[in-house]
């Protein structure tokens, strides 16, 4: 499975987008984004952002929300915990197979 942490990164705005980088460091000259057009942030990107409209529009057929974007849909989420489920109750299995047989004569 992914990682989530880059979009855990993106999510809670600690990442090393202009925006926290130079609001919260003062790192850089700006935070404005390459197109000059806003501060370089996930939601300018993944929302607004005019260089990546057309990208967008084939990713992302209708409109969607930036937290959409950044966790998937609500249908997406409780897929992912199912997953999670499976995968744990998996290595509960190994560890009965793998205790049993460690302590089993
Ligand atoms: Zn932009």
């Amino acid at each position: 499975m992914a990682s989530t942490q880059p979009l855990l990164k993106l999510w809670s705005g600690h990442n090393r987008l202009k925006a926290h980088m130079y609001n919260t460091y003062k790192i850089g000259h700006t935070d404005l984004y390459s197109c000059r057009e806003a501060a370089e942030t996930a939601e300018h990107i993944l929302q607004d952002c005019q260089n990546y409209r057309t990208l967008r529009q084939a990713i992302f057929s209708s409109p969607t929300e930036l937290q959409a974007k950044l966790w998937g849909t609500l249908e997406e989420q409780s897929s992912y915990r199912e997953q999670e489920e499976e995968e744990k109750e998996k290595s509960n299995v190994k560890v009965k197979i793998v205790t049993s047989i460690c302590f089993t004569s």
